[in-house]
């Protein structure tokens, strides 16, 4: 019989890990309350339910030997009462700190990561206020508190609210007094205010760990615009020298690394990190698949996807090689009609060894044959906008030069 997979959401990284558990011939569950969410195309069983509906959520669980999630904001205690009943592998206590940002800085120092210097606010005496007395604060109030953190933390600095914060959303940059006036806006809800790093480069490991093995992916230098990942750059300039990975490489990949394994977290995690001369700054993790991870589905021997479902059959990891270097272009609603030019096109022959597949051919990335190719993903989602992650585009090989010089300038 199919082992069956259950995934709580139903977004393009629930879709891309039903496409790898389809590979190993098992059975997808997803719920999502869209009924148009991008996995429900590839799923075999689709739930429309909210991620705070208990008997949704329960439904799916029934459904499956074994649960994930690929959405990050399931309310803690219906996560605590579902874990209990079910067989949600990784546990829960990755997703529940890694939902507030200060629960999720304050534990990655307990392990071992150095975060920017942060401090909650509002606070009293140093205590973090609750969202009810955050939320009954005067205008004032909000600007003295705020004051106070600039103080301690200095300017330049990034208020950022603790919960339900995502690509940028929920942000302010604080670089004067001015800024200070608007960004006291977001006071209402508890935030934190971080030190802006002044980094020479962001990148990104993702690990997973069946509580035995762990594995990495090589590590990806990610170039953000307005807060959203835009490039993914692989193998990542600055974390290399001539012979493959540098020392500062190898010491970020075994801090993460250490850092899992002191928390006791199975199953995949992804950490993001701002690299600044020799050092490394923890910015945020998420214990699911990774936007700066698509890359690897044609870019190495497995793919994050591949792996987080290995370990959720029960099957052995697989470690990760580079097939050859690679660039991944986040397709935002501003590109789309770029990107099924590229696909209308069909570019074959536009460069030595490049090819373009649409989204149908991409399982054949999955066979860990050499890769070469331009590979669009679209995720099918009906509602294109400004900056919503609409697909992705992964160039292999690729090297940055070539992707700057080639193919940079079709995008906005
Ligand atoms: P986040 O949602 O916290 O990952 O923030 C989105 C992006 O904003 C990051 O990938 C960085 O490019 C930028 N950013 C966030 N926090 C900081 C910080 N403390 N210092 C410098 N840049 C930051």
């Amino acid at each position: 019989m199919k082992k069956r997979i259950g995934i709580i959401g139903g977004g393009q990284l629930g879709l891309m890990i039903a496409q790898a558990a389809h590979r190993l011939d098992a059975f997808v569950t997803a719920l999502d309350p869209s009924p148009d969410a991008p996995a429900f195309a590839e799923a075999d069983a689709r739930i429309v339910g909210a991620f705070d509906d208990l008997a949704a959520l329960e439904r799916l669980c029934e459904a499956s030997d074994v649960v994930t999630y690929e959405f990050e904001n399931v309310p803690g205690d219906i996560l605590r009462h579902l874990e209990g009943k079910y067989n949600i592998k990784q546990g829960i206590a990755p997703l529940f700190d890694s939902q507030d940002r200060l629960r999720e800085k304050d534990n990655a120092r307990m392990h071992g990561l150095e975060p920017p210097r942060y401090r909650a606010v509002p606070a009293m005496d140093d205590v973090p206020l609750e969202a009810e007395a955050c939320a009954a604060l005067t205008p004032q109030a909000r600007l003295l508190h705020l004051g106070m953190a600039v103080g301690k933390i200095g300017m330049p600095c990034v208020l950022k609210t603790r919960t339900l914060g995502y690509d940028g959303h929920g942000q302010a940059i604080i670089r004067s007094v001015e800024d200070m006036e608007k960004a006291a806006d977001l006071l209402t809800v508890p935030c934190i205010l971080e030190e802006m790093v002044d980094f020479d480069f962001e990148c990104s490991v993702i690990m997973v760990s069946d509580g035995k093995d762990i594995i990495h992916f090589p590590v990806s230098r990610n170039i953000h615009r307005e807060g959203i990942l835009d490039l993914c750059i692989v193998p990542a300039s600055g974390l290399q020298n001539g012979g493959g990975e540098n020392d500062l490489c190898r010491r970020i990949t075994a801090s993460c690394e250490s850092f899992m394994k002191s928390c006791g977290y199975r199953g995949i995690l992804a950490i993001e990190l701002f690299v600044k001369g020799d050092r490394f700054y923890f910015n945020e993790m998420a214990p699911r698949p990774h936007n700066s991870g698509h890359w690897t589905i044609e870019g190495c021997t497995t793919s994050q996807y591949m792996e987080l479902c290995h370990f959720l059959l029960g099957l052995p990891l697989k470690r990760p090689e580079l097939i050859s270097p690679a660039v991944m272009k986040n397709i935002l609603g501003q590109d789309l009609d770029a990107a099924k030019t590229v696909v209308a096109e069909s570019l074959v022959g536009a460069g030595p060894g490049i090819e373009v597949s649409a989204s149908e051919d991409v399982d054949n990335a999955f066979c860990g044959e050499a890769g070469k190719g331009v590979y669009v993903h679209l995720y099918g989602k009906t509602q294109s906008r400004p900056k919503r992650k609409m697909g992705h585009i992964t160039f292999v090989p690729m090297t940055p030069e070539q992707y700057y010089s080639v193919w940079a300038a079709r995008f906005v």
